[in-house]
């Protein structure tokens, strides 16, 4: 670690300013020989954490008039020294200073490493690192919320008061092993089955948070289905009006995705592919069963929506036939105008599917529809200060492991296995959940976490 990095920080393109950023032990001579005030001193001449005015210099030729600051360590994001310069925006200057920077003596940074530094230097543990990128990656505000909770480190202290616990019973357990003539509480089967269960909860609570969380990181994605013309643009408008829609336009692609974020009572609804609303049902016709069962299985969640004022069409048998296995609304739409629909056969369909009647022309049961949508995938989640939910798919699969490792300690104590048996997973299920924080952890999960990072984080 000892040699100095640098990156530009801010994104490529054109902006007011673009930052650069150095740590390591030679950040600020690395400074004192590219920086110069407007009087001439240099940079350690200052005093740390101002910023100060002058010029960067190649040689004797001024490249860019910036705005620089350092900052000593450990008080610092990398707990290094750290400088920064501000220079002007756009592609050229940012550049040009990262090009002198390197040549003064310092390496390009990877992506992600001077989180990374924070993390090696101990200022942040790991999750609060992924919670860097998080934050940096968030389309929601929900999702942005959390991150900052677990920059914060709730989940940090979570998992630390449920592996104190977790010590506890294990030193109870083996001072029962070694000392069993010490004058201690005996430990019974049943209250070391009773502590495990308590821990067991624990886990499972955070486990069960998963979906939730990844729904309020992600967004729900949801398709939107039905023949031409029963309503799916004039659905996605009444949704959009409500919410403060998120588009997102994800260039490059043959013909650019456009996708949406609807804010439902909280719920991120990501609507995927809504260019291709329109042709939801040539999509069948055109590409087949097999093509749009993948694309159904691109929605978490599926509204169906059936014009009730026509009768059912054979297109409306196979769609409500290939969303069977999935979550899905059916929407009869156009209640406003007389009914020439069978209800009791769709009803027979969908078996135990909800069914609302809308008519969104008259913006009639759209609210239903968005209860309708919350009590089906936040059923139980109340939104509170600092919730811990867990938003990552590493810390999902750690607490998997955990909670695998305390049901078998819980099973070997009900049937009275020996102590020394039961305390190997209890010991299993400290050290993985020391994985979430970094703790007992390889290197290769740490380069792994962070390769995730974008450049001059
Ligand atoms: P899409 O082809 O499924 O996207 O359907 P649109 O949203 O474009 O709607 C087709 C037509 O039906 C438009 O003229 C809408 O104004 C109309 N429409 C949508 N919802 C209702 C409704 O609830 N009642 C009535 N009467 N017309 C509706």
């Amino acid at each position: 670690m000892e040699e100095t990095i640098v990156s530009i920080a801010t994104a490529p393109g054109e902006a007011g300013i673009g930052i650069v950023r150095i740590s390591g032990e030679n950040a600020i001579d690395i400074a004192d020989s590219v920086f110069l005030s407007a009087k001439n001193e240099k940079l350690s001449q200052f005093e740390k954490n101002k910023l100060v005015y002058g010029n960067i210099y190649d040689k004797d030729i001024k490249i860019d008039e910036v705005m620089v600051s350092y900052m000593k360590e450990p008080h610092s994001y990398t707990r290094e020294d750290v400088v920064e310069i501000n220079c002007h925006g756009g592609i050229v200057s940012s550049r040009k200073i990262l090009d002198i920077i390197l040549k003064n003596g310092a390496r390009m940074a990877d992506n992600g490493e001077f989180t990374k530094r924070a993390f090696l230097n101990g200022r942040i543990d790991l999750s609060q690192a992924e919670a860097v990128i998080d934050l940096i990656k968030a389309k929601t505000d929900s999702g942005f919320e959390l991150a900052i909770d677990q920059l914060d480190g709730y989940l940090s202290r979570k998992i630390s008061e449920i592996r104190d616990e977790l010590l506890q019973v294990i030193a109870h357990v083996v001072v029962n092993i070694e000392h069993p003539d010490e004058d201690i509480e005996e430990l019974t089967y049943k209250k070391l089955i009773d502590d495990m269960t308590n821990i067991h909860v624990k886990v499972k609570k955070l486990l069960d948070s998963a979906d939730t969380g990844k729904i309020i990181k992600e967004g729900l994605s949801t398709v939107i289905i039905g023949r031409p013309n029963v309503g799916k643009s004039s659905l996605l408008n009444a949704m959009l009006k409500e919410s403060r829609a998120i588009v997102t336009e994800i260039p490059g692609t043959t013909r650019d995705i456009i996708e949406e974020m609807v804010n439902i009572n909280g719920i991120p609804l990501k609507i995927v592919d809504t260019a291709g609303i329109r042709e939801t049902i040539d999509i069948v016709e055109k590409i087949g069963v097999e093509k749009s069962k993948e694309f159904f299985n691109k929605g978490d969640l599926i509204i169906y929506i059936i014009n009730y004022s026509e009768k059912l069409e054979v297109d409306d048998y196979k769609i409500l036939n290939l969303i069977k296995q999935k979550n899905a609304i059916i929407l009869l739409n156009k209640t406003d105008l007389p009914k020439k629909i069978d209800e009791k056969e769709v009803e027979r369909l969908v078996g135990n599917k909800k069914i609302i009647k809308t008519s969104i022309l008259n913006e009639k049961g759209v609210e239903e529809l968005e209860r309708a949508i919350s009590d089906m995938f936040l059923s139980g989640y109340v939104k509170q200060n600092h919730n811990v939910l867990i938003t990552n798919s590493r810390h999902k699969n750690v607490l998997d492991r955990a909670e695998q490792f305390i049901s078998d300690a819980i099973n070997m104590a009900e049937m009275n296995e020996a102590f020394d048996f039961i305390e190997i997973d209890m010991r299993n299920t400290w050290d993985v959940l020391g994985e979430i924080i970094g703790e007992s952890i390889t290197e290769d999960i740490v380069d792994e976490v962070f390769s995730r990072f974008c450049l001059g984080k």
